[in-house]
């Protein structure tokens, strides 16, 4: 960067200073004796001379160097001192002239100091007055010189401090004691858009927002303001109309910076001297941290910090004019469905649509919130009567009532909503948000698609189904589960065809857990897999062992959870065992579910039909208590049916249950085998039989128990009573 003014400053300085260490004096006169005198009369310490007898050597002389002095002759054989005298001055030459003349007139001397002399010394002369003539006229220049080094210092110097001003990135400004502008740099234009003119003499308030003037005022022109406080205070300054027409914001963020200008004795002040810097940008980068950090990315709605600080508002708020509030937890019904079938683009599309309709049903002033996956809550501080609430939820389940526009499709997403209120349900965030979960969660299990308010009776199932959750984690590795087998006996053959493993939870505290408390919990937490691993492994080893005993055509059935067929490996998991226990594939019977049927997104019939194909059996289990739809059983090659136990326990006589009859009918259309569960009474198996179906389980046989006491079971003679 060039820096006006600076470049020749410091030339000029140079030149001077060797100036300063010699001094040049040339003698034009053609008189050789007189050239020869002077040097040796005006001697000094410093003096250089030169000498010329004639203006044209002269001329020579000046055109090579610059001397400081010339003492020149009036007359000279070939031009007058007065034709030097012009040439200097045509030639902006700084040497200083003495003439040195034998000519009388008083004209000639005016004549000469006209032109440009800066003294005349009349012939004949005193050695004395030549002597001061010489002494006065350098002294002169010196002086002249160093005035002129000195404004031209000052010049640079002001031109370099104007540069400096002028060219700063920061809005620069000085007030006068009234507040008004003195001076302000050009830096206002394309900050603020104004014009520099336009604004002095105006108070500096005409340039900050309304909501700061009073913030100013007190700051800047706060009495005791001694000379030298600096202050430093943040402000939004105005742009002017035009600016903000072109687009942008209304105003700009400063840190200004200001400091009273002292006056000459330093007691006083003569106004304020300010730097405003622009600091817009990092205040919208401190902005979009702090939304960032308060706020969910994927719907821009504020995420659990925000919503626990403004719950903690509004419950302070609520103490203190004892109002009431209510926090709402909102859960997606079978979101995992969507994000595990569709992929998570379609899973964040559909967060997206929900938080919109939901943001939709809210009013002013109430706080959706997105606490994270499928999890959403709702703030609502002023509340009347618990109804209110209630409208609001209802307005909630409507507003999700029509389908979301997927790209796979449409789907219709509900969801369960708790509720908790203050002051009723607790008096932290902590508290009101932990029982609305609780409730939601207690709408989740009563079939979703709901709202409930929170019960503190729900709050003991809360707390032991955390206290489950945190066992169940461990009981594989601790090995409290247990595999206990129950027959299924053929009354034709009069023996135990088949037996199905059912799976007991030791629990070191509760004692025996079944399965029907802890396997949806499992299933929840993601756990069922590995369990349904154990349980093929302990159940085909257990088959393996009966086997070697010589139960060869022994069948072995099993239960899979419908997460099961979620998995991507589920048939080679299931067939690699199978193999490595070198069981024949038929001797093993899978149970699923008919509801695992009716949504077939997990291609569940591909994978039924590899099961199949690989020569396993498959059981549905419960038949007839979900959707019996015939056309399912065409597409699932299935090979048993059982017969759910609500049937069978209705039973009295052949003809008093329709609903077994259409199912032996159905098994028998589709070339299946049927096995009727729950069997607890003698007349029951009557029926059965008669009906057509040949295989039993139930109580009247045997209650499901350990391997070890089904071994015996395997071993009983026919006649015994267990298969009369
Ligand atoms: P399920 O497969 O329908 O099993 C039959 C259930 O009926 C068993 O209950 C059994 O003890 C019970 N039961 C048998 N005979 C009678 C009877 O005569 N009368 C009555 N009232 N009940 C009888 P359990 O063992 O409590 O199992 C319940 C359910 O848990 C099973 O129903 C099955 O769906 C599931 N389950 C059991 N073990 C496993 C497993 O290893 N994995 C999976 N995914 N589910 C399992
Ligand atoms: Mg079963
Ligand atoms: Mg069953």
């Amino acid at each position: 960067m060039v820096i006006p003014g600076e470049q020749p400053f410091l030339a000029r300085t140079a030149e001077t200073a060797a100036a300063g260490d010699v001094c040049r004096i040339l003698v034009v006169d053609d008189d050789a004796s007189l050239r020869r005198t002077l040097p040796l009369v005006l001697a000094r310490e410093g003096r250089v001379f030169a000498e010329s007898g004639t203006i044209a050597e002269a001329i020579t002389l000046l055109e090579r160097e610059h001397y400081d002095l010339i003492l020149l002759d009036y007359r000279l054989p070939d031009a007058t001192g007065l034709d030097l005298l012009d040439w200097l001055t045509s030639h902006h030459r700084k040497e200083a002239v003495i003439i040195i003349s034998g000519e009388d007139a008083i004209d000639a001397a005016i004549g000469a100091l006209r032109r440009g002399a800066d003294d005349y010394v009349r012939k004949p002369y005193h050695v004395a007055q030549l002597q001061r003539a010489v002494d006065s006229t350098l002294h002169k220049t010196t002086l002249e010189r160093a005035n002129q080094t000195m404004s031209q210092r000052l010049q640079a110097s002001e031109r370099l401090h104007r540069f400096l001003v002028e060219s700063s990135p920061d809005l620069i400004f000085t007030l006068d004691l009234e507040g008004r502008f003195s001076y302000i740099n050009p830096r206002v234009h394309p900050l603020l858009g104004h014009e520099r003119a336009s604004l002095m003499r105006r108070p500096f308030s005409t340039l900050v927002m309304p909501e700061d003037i009073d913030r100013i005022n007190s700051v800047m022109f706060a009495r005791g303001n001694a000379p030298g406080e600096t202050f430093n205070i943040e402000l939004r300054l105005r742009r002017n109309r035009e600016s903000v027409a072109e687009g942008g914001s209304e105003s700009i963020t400063v840190s200004l910076t200001g400091i009273p200008m002292p006056d000459r004795d330093g007691r006083g002040t003569t106004g304020l001297y300010g730097v405003a810097r622009d600091i817009s940008e990092r205040k919208r980068a401190e902005e979009i941290i702090t939304f960032q950090a308060y706020h969910d990315q994927l719907t821009r709605l504020p995420n659990r910090v925000l919503f626990k600080d403004r719950l903690e508002l509004a419950l302070a708020q609520a103490q203190r004019r004892t109002g009431a509030l209510a926090v709402m937890f909102i859960d997606v019904d079978r979101f995992k469905l969507v994000n595990d079938t569709f992929g998570h683009a379609e899973g964040d599309a559909l967060l997206r649509g929900i938080a919109a309709r939901l943001s939709t049903t809210l009013r002013r002033g109430d706080t959706l919130a997105r606490l994270g996956g499928d999890e959403f809550t709702v703030l609502l501080p002023d509340i009347n009567h618990p109804e209110d609430v209630e409208t609001i939820a209802r307005k909630i389940v409507e507003a999700l009532t029509p389908p979301f526009r997927l790209e796979h499709g449409d789907f219709r997403a509900t969801v369960s909503i708790g509720i908790s209120l203050f002051p009723r349900d607790g008096d932290t965030a902590e508290d009101l948000t932990r029982h609305a979960d609780v409730a939601m969660y207690q709408v989740k299990r009563s079939g979703k698609n709901a709202f409930r308010f929170f019960d503190p009776e729900l709050n003991t199932h809360y707390r032991e189904r955390i206290a489950l959750e945190n066992d169940l984690r461990i009981a594989l590795g601790r090995r409290e589960f247990e595999l206990y087998y129950q027959p299924q006996v053929s009354l034709r053959e009069r023996r135990v065809v088949g037996m199905e493993a059912l799976l007991r939870w030791n629990h070191p505290t509760h004692g025996q857990i079944g399965p029907t408390t802890f396997i949806p919990v499992a299933e929840e937490m993601g756990l069922i897999g590995e369990i349904s691993t154990w349980v093929l492994e302990q159940a085909c080893s257990q088959l393996a062992q009966w086997r070697h005993a010589g139960f060869n055509d022994l069948r072995m059935s099993l239960n899979l959870s419908p997460h099961d067929f979620d998995r991507k490996d589920v048939v080679s998991i299931v067939t690699n065992c199978v193999e490595r226990y070198c069981l024949p594939p038929s001797r093993i019977e899978l149970e699923i579910t008919e509801s695992m049927m009716m949504q077939d997104t997990a291609g569940v019939a591909a994978k039924v039909r590899a099961l199949r194909d690989a020569g396993l059996s498959v059981a549905i289990d419960d038949f007839g208590t979900g959707y019996s739809a015939l056309a399912y059983l065409q597409k699932f090659p299935v090979s048993t049916l059982k017969i759910d136990r609500s049937f069978v326990r209705d039973l009295d006589g052949p003809s008093t249950n329709p609903i077994i009859s259409a199912i032996t009918g159905i098994a028998r259309g589709f070339g299946l085998q049927l096995i009727a569960e729950g069997v607890e009474r003698p007349e029951q198996v009557e029926t059965l039989r008669a009906l057509g179906c040949d295989v039993m389980q139930g109580y009247l046989f045997a209650h499901p128990a350990p391997a070890g006491k089904a071994s015996a079971w395997l071993s009983q003679a026919p006649d015994t009573p267990m298969l009369c």
